[in-house]
């Protein structure tokens, strides 16, 4: 790199990335422009409504205004590696997020929705036993505007903002917090990212319409509640401790009983009257008529429902995915006693888009072997509930 190459790199550096900011955070950045708020609010659209990334066609602001954004800031997204549609429609991206690590993002269309799944962090540090994402260990928590990016960049590829007649009809109708990472342990960098989703200024989705999905992080479920209530989904995957313990290491921490009682408290602040039980449904393992009646003893003490996820296979992991037979038959003994359970349906298979297979091209680029090196150790996670590392 010369001088000047260097010279404007680091002007770079010094630059404000407003996709990191929320509604209210860009007021307080305009403000300190000497911008009035309504000027934030525009802004705002011109970037997440029309997908606008060059701040000299925001044509509705002031020139001097325009400037000072050339100037001071930037609009910056990770690069994309890859972007594949699937025959079924679904579309998976893979974001560069450097030092070797990537995420995935995927867009599952259905007849009357476009759903989002989005990455929170690369890697996790949960390691639970069924997804290859544990496995790879935690690598680095991913900024606002890293998270904000995957859903501008899916809007703007899907389809011209342009020529859309309202700009709040966007391809992307439901977000969901199901991609690699655990999104309450990112919970600084989520938190500005969900109001963003919901702002009228921006994505303008409604509180049902984005979901966050957590392993059971209970301080954090409790915090969630106050912040920003969206939908909440928890990963059960087991009906009682001894075998949560082993399936998802977190249960340790925040075993059952704590973590149902999180649950009815987040309740009494959202705006769905229920929480998503997500189960992942392994051969042998937890997937029996006996654990899906234990499952019908947790449905009477939170108003709930159940989604169970076919288990998808890959080899380091040593588990085998139910049969039809068993996850009908698991299904008959909850919706005997009216419990609402739903099989998700997998989608994306030819492209590796589909629950838990979110790392195939990511393993070999992140070199799985020195992740697992950085795996957070459980005693870790156990004194702190947070990772060791953040690099936000
Ligand atoms: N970390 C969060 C959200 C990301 S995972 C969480 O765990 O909730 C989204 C869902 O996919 C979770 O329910 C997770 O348990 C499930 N999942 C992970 N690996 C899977 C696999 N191999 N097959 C099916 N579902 C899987
Ligand atoms: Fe992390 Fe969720 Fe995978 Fe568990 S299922 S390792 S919490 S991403």
């Amino acid at each position: 790199m010369n001088a000047i190459e260097q010279d404007k790199d680091l002007a770079q550096v010094a630059k404000s990335n407003l996709l990191n900011y929320s509604v209210s955070q860009l007021v307080d950045w305009c403000g300190s422009q000497g911008q009035k708020a309504f000027r934030a609010k525009q802004l705002s659209k011109w970037i997440h409504q029309h997908g606008v990334s060059d701040f000299a066609q925001m044509t509705d602001l002031a020139k001097d205004f325009r400037n000072t954004l050339l100037e001071k800031a930037v609009l910056e997204a990770p690069a994309t590696i890859s972007d594949h549609q699937s025959k079924d429609g679904t579309r998976k991206w893979l974001f560069d997020m450097g030092n070797g690590d990537a995420i995935e993002t995927v867009f599952i269309p259905e007849e009357r929705r476009g759903t989002l799944c989005v990455s929170s962090q690369a890697g996790c540090a949960v390691n639970c036993r069924f997804c290859s994402t544990g496995k790879q260990g935690f690598s680095r928590n991913l900024s606002t505007a890293e998270i904000v990016a995957q859903l501008w960049v899916a809007n703007n590829l899907l389809g011209d903002p342009s020529q859309r007649q309202n700009p709040q009809e966007r391809a992307v109708t439901n977000v969901v917090m199901m991609g690699m990472g655990e999104p309450l342990l990112n919970y600084d960098a989520l938190v500005p990212a969900l109001q963003l989703m919901l702002d009228d200024s921006a994505y303008g989705l409604s509180r049902r319409r984005v979901t966050v999905s957590t392993s059971g992080v209970v301080p954090f479920m409790d915090r969630l509640s106050q912040d920003c209530p969206v939908a909440l989904a928890v990963s059960l995957h087991a009906p009682n401790d001894e075998l949560r313990d082993h399936l998802v290491p977190l249960n340790k921490k925040y075993p059952l009983s704590e973590l149902l009682d999180a649950c009815n408290r987040y309740l009494r602040h959202a705006p769905r009257d229920f929480i998503t039980f997500e189960y992942c449904m392994l051969d042998g393992v937890n997937d029996t008529p006996e654990h899906a009646r234990q499952l019908l003893e947790i449905s009477k003490r939170v108003h709930c429902k159940f989604n169970l996820i076919p288990f998808n296979p890959f080899p380091e992991s040593g588990l085998k995915k139910s049969s039809k037979n068993a996850i009908a038959a698991f299904v008959d003994v909850l919706a005997s006693q009216g419990v609402v359970t739903t099989v998700r349906k997998t989608r994306g298979e030819d492209i590796d888009a589909a629950c838990g297979q979110l790392a195939g091209e990511v393993k070999d680029r992140t070199k799985v072997q020195q992740r697992m090196e950085q795996v957070i150790s459980l005693e870790q996670l156990k004194k702190t509930g947070q990772p060791s590392r953040n690099n936000t």
